[in-house]
Order: structure tokens, then C-alpha cells, then sequence
């Protein structure tokens, strides 16, 4: 969290002002300084990621069936089937996992109308594949950016990518607003389009011109999301130091591998991912119970996978059959414990743990 004394100086100009929602000040605040960090031409803040993506979505009239990975968080896929509109499960590279182009080929039907790359634990989805497909197939690309504040492709800050890129400000991301999210664009009438439907679509005093929803984001959340900006880069320090101290500790483990980041581009390290694989002697659930033991609440990360979850597997039972890197890296991977609470010498007592674990199992 940024600093408090700051944030209570918004709080009087709060206030004072008396604005309390409804595109404020400090909302408009912070859609500038949001989209310049992005370098794209818009933001449009919203009151949560969920409904940032639901909105891009609806603005790019998206329907009948769209082509997103399995491995994500659910809300990807919650998103789609709220507007009736259905997940199709591609699936994931085993080095990146991204969504596998190919995979994404062989999901293509009549009915789909676009698909949504989500740039997991902050790496880019394979931009260029997906826009070729999306191109060759005259489908709309967007993009679940919600791991991927301020992290660049090639150079190019994310935001910049398909159609539309999404953000979630939640609490538990590396930038926060309480709740909150955004869409990133530099399309004008996208942008204009999703004000209209975030505030009911209205057009004007008195004049709803269109069926919108309730998606504004408040002017306290704003304020912490002023507040935070300033404190960024120390977070992406922090976070950075942390994951380096998880590489160290974790070294030369059998089985044992942390998901590297491309120092060439710009990484906000928000996820440490380490990957348990056949040849670790302790296996992954096994890992995980006894770092729970200790009251280290490592995760199982997107397992069991949004097919395998009920409103999904009641829809498409069979759908693992066609997802077997999303199966294999669901059973293997756990995201560590990180950000500004721990430091590196609470790291280094994880990593202990790990590693006594794995060398006592060694032993014959
Ligand atoms: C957090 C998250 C969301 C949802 O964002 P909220 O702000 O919590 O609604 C969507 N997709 C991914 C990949 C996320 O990590």
C-alpha cells in the first residue's frame, strides 16, 4: 500500500469537493496517468476487472462462442458465459503458459466471434500468432491483461495489443484501488462506447442511449490508485528482489523450477511460479501440505483448470481430452508467497523448508 498520509489528503480533497463518483476528478486523475504509464491512448477505469472485461466484450460485440485458455482465472471465463456467450478452452504452451496457437486453430468454428489471450503471471500471450489467426479468421482479439500491469512485448507496453486489454486493480494485484479495474485501447469509438455503457449508457442528461450497466469505479478507489502509482516502482523492486531470492534458494532442487521472466522487457514479478515436475522425490500436493504446515500459504495455481470447475464441466465434460499441457501444468505448478509483506530473509526460511523437505525424501 502506498503512503497513508497521502492517501488522506485525497480524502479531505474528497470531502471538500463532495464528489464522491460518477467520472471525478480523481477517476479522470487517474485514467491519464494510467494510460500514459501504458502509453495508450485510453483507459477507461471501472469498478472491478470482472466487469471490465464483460464491457469489452460487449463492446466488441462479441457472441456465440470465443476461444480463451483453460489455465486462467475463472472470471476469463465467467465474463463470456454471464452474457451467454460461450468459453470455448484452448490450450496452453507447456514453456510460456500462454495459449497454443495451434490449439487456438483447432477450436475455431463457424460461431466463434473472437478470442481473449490472457498474459499469464504477467508474460505476453503470443500477440502476433493470435493476431494472424484472428486476421486470417476476421475474429476479434482482446486480451485479459490483469497479471500484466506496466509489462512490455517487445518494447511495447502491454495495453497496446488487439482490440482491448484489461486490467483488475483488486486488492490482491500488484497495483490496487481496493476493487477496481480498466480497459486499455486506442481505439476512440471503443473507448467512448464503453463510458456510455459503464454509467447505464447514458448519452446525456435524461437520455439512456443504450442498455448499459454499472461499472464506474469511486472516487476513494481512485485515490488509492493515485497513491499507489507513486509508490510502483518500489513495489516492482520489492517483488523483483523477492523472486531473485526464490531462484537462489530454490537452485539446483531435482524437479524443481521457477518460471523465468525476459529481463530484456519490463516485468512487474507480481508471480513467483515454481513448477514441480516427475523428477522432484516429494510431490506437488505433498509440497504444498507441508508448506501449509508451516502456515506458508503457497497456491495451487489455476488448478483444477476453469474447464474442470462445475459450471464449465457440466458444459463440456470431455473438454480435458483436448487440453493435455493444461492438465500436466495445473498438476505442477505452486505461485510462492510474495509482495511488499515478506522479505527476503522470511523467503529464504520458505526456501529452507522446501529444500529440507525435498533432501530429506532424497535419502534412501
Ligand atoms: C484478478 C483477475 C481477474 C478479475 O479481476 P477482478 O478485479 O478481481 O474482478 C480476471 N482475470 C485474471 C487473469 C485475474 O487474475
Amino acid at each position: 500500500m502506498g503512503d497513508k498520509n497521502e492517501f488522506l489528503k485525497y480524502v479531505e480533497d474528497i470531502f471538500e469537493s463532495k464528489w464522491l463518483s460518477n467520472n471525478g476528478p480523481l477517476v479522470q486523475q487517474l485514467e491519464q496517468r494510467i494510460a500514459q504509464h501504458h502509453r495508450v491512448k485510453h483507459c477507461v477505469a471501472m469498478s472491478n476487472g470482472t466487469v471490465a472485461l464483460e464491457i469489452a466484450i460487449r463492446a466488441l460485440e462479441l457472441k456465440g462462442e470465443v476461444i480463451i485458455p483453460s489455465y486462467t482465472f475463472i472470471a476469463t471465463a465467467h465474463a463470456l458465459h454471464w452474457q451467454a456467450i460461450t468459453p470455448v478452452f484452448a490450450d496452453i504452451d507447456a514453456g510460456t503458459h500462454c495459449l497454443d496457437p495451434e490449439s487456438v486453430r483447432k477450436m475455431i468454428t463457424p460461431n466463434t466471434s473472437g478470442i481473449i489471450g490472457v498474459h499469464l503471471w504477467g508474460h505476453a500471450a503470443p500477440v502476433e500468432e493470435l493476431q494472424n489467426i484472428a486476421d486470417e479468421h476476421n475474429l476479434k482479439l482482446m486480451f485479459d491483461a490483469a497479471h500484466a500491469f506496466g509489462n512490455s512485448h517487445k518494447g511495447k507496453i502491454m495495453g497496446n495489443f488487439g482490440e482491448a486489454e484489461v486490467l483488475s486493480f483488486h486488492a490482491t494485484k500488484l497495483f490496487n484501488t481496493f476493487e477496481g479495474g480498466a480497459v486499455l485501447t486506442n481505439n476512440d469509438e471503443l473507448a467512448k462506447k464503453m463510458r456510455l455503457m459503464r454509467n447505464f449508457g447514458f448519452g446525456g442528461v435524461d437520455n439512456v442511449i443504450y442498455p448499459g450497466t454499472n461499472g464506474k469505479l469511486t472516487e476513494i478507489c481512485a485515490a488509492m490508485g493515485l497513491v499507489n502509482m507513486d509508490n510502483l516502482d518500489s513495489v516492482i523492486e520489492h517483488n523483483k528482489s523477492n523472486y531473485l531470492a526464490y531462484q537462489r534458494g530454490l537452485e539446483r532442487l531435482p524437479g524443481i523450477s521457477i518460471f523465468r521472466f525476459d529481463e530484456a522487457q519490463k516485468n512487474n514479478y507480481q508471480y513467483v511460479v515454481m513448477e514441480v515436475d516427475e523428477a522432484c522425490p516429494v510431490s506437488r500436493d505433498d509440497i504444498v501440505k507441508a508448506l501449509h504446515a508451516e502456515n506458508i500459504l503457497a497456491r495451487k495455481y489455476f488448478w483444477p483448470g476453469c474447464h474442470n470447475m462445475k459450471p464449465y464441466k457440466l458444459l463440456f465434460p470431455h473438454a480435458g481430452m483436448l487440453l493435455p499441457n493444461t492438465q500436466a501444468i495445473s498438476e505442477r505448478v505452486i505461485v510462492l508467497p510474495t509482495g511488499t509483506n515478506l522479505n527476503i530473509d522470511e523467503i529464504n526460511t520458505i526456501t529452507t523448508v522446501i529444500r529440507t523437505l525435498l533432501i530429506s525424501h532424497d535419502e534412501p
